[in-house]
């Protein structure tokens, strides 16, 4: 039911977008995570699901996206997309936003969607939450509920745009399940070719230097062996690094550790680091604190080793191992290396 308070008509509103990041022609997870969300929200509402591209040649990509569950890709194709400026990306988006109404936009919390969805939802004149970790739908009046935690992580802020559209939202990665790949998926694309001019973009992009330091694919891990403060030292992540090989995992890590300059910030688990959902997430010495489950507590089996009996970690861990880590893990280690035998 319409509210009577909408600036907007919200019924004219119809479908729901997720926008479908790329970069040199490869479709980042993130954007699978939104079509895997999107779907089930498109179809609670009953409406469709588009992905919105922007490239140049990622027609492959576009296909892609079908396979994973949009009902329509809108492939915005132009030599002025193929890399990423704020000014292009918004300025076309913006046109389609008017020109088609969707009620619900996603976008994934990258460093690119963190410029985009500000840009684009000032621009439309809408509301954008940011950085969600849940999202849910009121049917009765087709509202978004987005869920992200406020205030030091201390409470989860579930926020909603009763008067504006389309309801924005940016995603954090590694949070949503991913959409399943059926290669049977049929779904239409429309290729457009928007009106860009090289002035409509201020800034020129000269050159992409990718940062020296390795990447650490946290997001992807299907299992991670994070270290917290428990560890006393910088050197105890030698141990947990150990682990990680045998098992073929990453490593994680708390803030803590992170602060004390023991391990990189790449590695960092939780609200301000990354969010993961491993099958197998190994907390060592780690506490539990709320910031650090907000990050983890998806994973689907999680292990806690701790000396102290009530951590908070506990409350969450499938299986608890009470005892100190530098006793626990030479164990694990050596067990496991009899595996190998
Ligand atoms: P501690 O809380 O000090 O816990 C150490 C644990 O190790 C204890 O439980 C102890 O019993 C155990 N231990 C000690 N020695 C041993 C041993 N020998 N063997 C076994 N166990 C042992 N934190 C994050 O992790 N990620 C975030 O993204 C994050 N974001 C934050 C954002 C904000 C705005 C704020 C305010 C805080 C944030 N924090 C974050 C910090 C968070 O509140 C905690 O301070 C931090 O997670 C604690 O790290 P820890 O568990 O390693 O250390």
């Amino acid at each position: 039911m319409a509210d009577k308070n909408a600036v907007v008509n919200v019924d004219e509103y119809r479908g729901v977008w997720t926008f479908a990041e790329q970069r040199d022609g490869n479709l980042l997870n993130v954007a699978i995570e939104l079509l895997g969300e999107g779907r089930k929200i498109a179809d609670e509402l009953n409406t469709e699901l588009t992905a919105v591209l922007l490239g140049k040649n990622v027609d492959d990509i576009a296909e892609k996206l079908i396979k994973y569950g949009a009902d329509k890709v809108l492939y915005v194709e132009d030599d002025l997309l193929s890399t990423y400026t704020t000014d292009a990306y918004s300025k076309v988006i913006y046109e389609l936003v008017e020109e088609r109404k969707p009620e619900i936009f996603l976008i994934g919390a990258t460093n690119i969607g963190r410029d985009l969805g500000p840009r684009l939802s000032a621009r439309i004149h809408t509301g954008l939450t940011a950085d969600c970790t849940r999202l849910n739908v009121d049917l009765e009046n087709r509202r978004l509920m987005m869920t992200r935690p406020a205030f030091g992580g201390n409470l989860m802020a579930t926020i909603v745009c009763p008067n504006y559209r389309p309801q924005m939202s940016t995603v954090r990665p590694g949070v949503m399940e991913k959409a399943k790949y059926n290669e049977n998926h049929k779904g239409i694309i429309e290729k457009i070719h928007p009106y860009l001019k090289e002035e409509d973009i201020k800034a020129k992009v000269i050159e992409f230097v990718k940062s020296s330091k390795a990447e650490v694919p946290l997001e992807e891990a299907p299992i991670i062996v994070s270290g917290g403060r428990g560890l006393g030292t910088p050197e105890g992540f030698k141990l947990i690094e150990k682990l990680a090989k045998k098992l073929g995992a990453e490593v994680g890590a708390s803030r803590a550790t992170v602060d004390a300059g023991w391990i990189e910030q790449a590695h960092q688990v939780g609200q301000t680091g990354k969010t993961v959902r491993p099958k197998l997430y190994i907390a060592c010495g780690i506490s539990g604190a709320i910031q650090h489950l907000a990050g983890m507590q998806e994973s689907d089996c999680i292990v806690a080793i701790n000396k102290n009996p009530d951590a908070p970690i506990f409350k969450i861990a499938d299986y608890g191992i009470v005892g100190d880590i530098y006793e626990i893990l030479p164990e694990l280690i050596d067990a496991l290396d009899h595996v190998d035998d």
